[in-house]
């Protein structure tokens, strides 16, 4: 069974490179005759605006991109990640660390971190050690990918008591058994944590597909950090059709005012993923 899934984190509100991740993780979804789920990645209050989610699940059905199943919100899901940080300990694979990020800088623990499977008295976070050396996956737009497994060791628990993304994103996919991931490359660098956490806390491994980027006219990803627009619920059917043309797809023409729900009908009927291009993609270059 196909289970896709679109899971942002609620710090603004969707901007066309959000719209381009959720309507392709949705048809890669329909087309294969699964399901799509919605989870919303609240797990930084600092960083969520009042009302991100709720515009960010106005902004979806505007967009005619219905999920299957009920909304998880990640704020609900504490104990889950608490229980994973504790058998990360209790296996000896995480540890307390109260290092500063300049500590760390320096390449090595400060003397005074006790690397511990042990609480500290003092604010700590835990950490895991990464798997080393580089990790190799099939990417399913990307095909063989090869990357370094990055910094000898991530942050599940941050010192504020707060869980990290890399933390509950797996622990998620796995409770929610979601078979396929299709996100942004910018999560390319994730992928090998993610591993490796599926792999410390014996969790299958789902199938990943990582998506060319909208760049704005800087060249930078359109993000909420580059002050992308958000997008016009009116402009709904222009606003898929920009996404689809970005991904490489058949568009039905202009005149054909099939209207939202109908684009998204042709859309899922003619779904070629071959034809996503593996380069990012200016915005500018996306015709209204
Ligand atoms: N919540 C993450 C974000 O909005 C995406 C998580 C994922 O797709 O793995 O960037």
């Amino acid at each position: 069974m196909y289970v896709g899934r679109f899971a942002p984190s609620p710090t603004g509100p969707l901007h066309l490179g959000s719209l381009l991740t959720a309507l392709s993780s949705y048809l890669f979804a329909r087309s294969a005759g699964g399901e799509w789920l919605l989870r919303i990645e609240d797990i930084d209050p600092p960083r969520e605006p009042p009302d991100a989610a709720l515009a960010i699940l106005d902004s979806l059905q505007a967009h005619g991109l219905e999920h299957s199943r009920p909304v998880l919100w990640q704020s609900t899901r504490g104990s889950a990640y608490a229980a994973a940080v504790q058998q990360l300990l209790a296996t000896g694979q995480a540890f307390h660390c109260t290092c500063s990020r300049q500590d760390l800088a320096a390449g090595q623990h400060a003397g005074r971190c006790p690397r511990s499977i042990h609480p500290p008295s003092e604010p700590a976070a835990v950490r895991v050690r990464s798997a080393g050396g580089s990790i190799s996956f099939d990417d399913g737009i990307l095909g063989r990918v090869t990357i370094p497994a990055g910094e000898d060791s991530f942050v599940v628990q941050r010192k504020d008591g707060l869980y990290a993304y890399h933390l509950a994103v797996v622990v998620d996919d796995a409770f929610q058994e979601v078979s396929d991931i299709v996100r942004g490359r910018d999560l390319l660098d994730s992928t090998p944590c993610h591993l490796r956490l599926q792999e410390l806390l014996d969790l299958p491994r789902p199938q990943y597909a990582h998506l060319p980027l909208l760049l704005n006219d800087d060249g930078h990803k359109l993000s909420k950090q580059t002050h992308a627009t958000a997008l016009d619920p009116d402009r709904a059917e222009s606003n898929l059709r920009r996404c689809l043309r970005a991904l490489g797809q058949e568009l039905p023409p202009d005149e054909a005012g099939l209207g939202v729900a109908g684009l998204l009908d042709f859309a899922a009927a003619r779904w070629d993923s071959t034809r996503i291009p593996r380069n990012d993609i200016p915005e500018a270059t996306l015709p209204f």
